[in-house]
């Protein structure tokens, strides 16, 4: 597709911070834009509808299921997420890059129906280290916070499907790494192929 964008799937367990690092690139690169997944958990506190999720009943996600309108979806924590096939398309048609915050079985989807992207995998430094982010993160009971430790090493356990993996560690150097593969990836001989044939012509 001439000057089709390209789709980054970014995964880590809840907490690693990929919401940070993601913020930060879509603050630097205007041509990369957020899918605005759809979900029917309730919104945490600062959570902006339309921006960060579309916050959807159980009945109206179910109903989109049916009618076909997710490139994915998945149950994860017992609420429904997924990302719509229309609106991917259109931003990828347009020539804008995208960035999908989904988790692995999403991902896998996208690797198998949805053509070439890239698929980035965020790790904490350690399991510790995501406890404590987890909590400051807030709003969560003891008990869903233990569910989202035990889904973390399942998350993980996926890392196999994902090309790149960047540590967590140090944010700023996190979102570097982000950088240097996304400017890395936008260099590729095949992606410029349209570019360098109007050169030669
Ligand atoms: P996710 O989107 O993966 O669930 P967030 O970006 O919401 O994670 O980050 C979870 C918490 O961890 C936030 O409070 C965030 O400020 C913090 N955080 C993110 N990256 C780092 C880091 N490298 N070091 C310390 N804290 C971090
Ligand atoms: P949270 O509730 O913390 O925002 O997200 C929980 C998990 O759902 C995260 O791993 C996140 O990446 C994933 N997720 C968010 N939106 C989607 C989506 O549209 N599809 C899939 N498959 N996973 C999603």
């Amino acid at each position: 597709m001439r000057n089709g964008g390209l789709f980054i799937v970014v995964s880590a367990p809840s907490g690693t911070g990929k919401t940070s690092i993601c913020r930060e690139i879509l603050k630097m690169f205007p041509n990369i834009r957020f899918s605005v997944s759809y979900t029917t958990r309730k919104p945490r506190p600062n959570e902006i509808d339309g921006q960060d999720y579309h916050f959807i009943s159980e009945k109206e996600f179910l109903d989109g299921i049916e009618r076909g309108e997710f490139a994915e979806w998945t149950e994860n924590y017992g609420h429904y997420y997924g990302t719509s096939t229309k609106t991917m398309a259109a931003f990828l048609e347009r020539g804008c890059d995208l960035i999908l915050d989904i988790e692995s079985a999403g991902a896998k989807t996208l690797k198998n129906h949805f053509g070439p992207g890239i698929f980035i995998f965020i790790l904490p430094p350690s399991l510790d280290e995501l406890k404590v982010r987890l909590r400051k993160r807030g709003s969560e009971s003891d008990d869903a916070l233990q569910k989202r430790l035990r889904n973390a090493l399942n998350e993980i356990r996926e890392i196999g499907l994902y090309d790149y993996i960047i540590f967590n560690d140090n944010l700023e150097t996190a979102i570097d790494r982000f950088k240097s593969i996304y400017v890395a990836e936008k260099c590729r001989r095949e992606r410029l192929q349209e570019r360098i044939n109007d050169f030669f012509n």
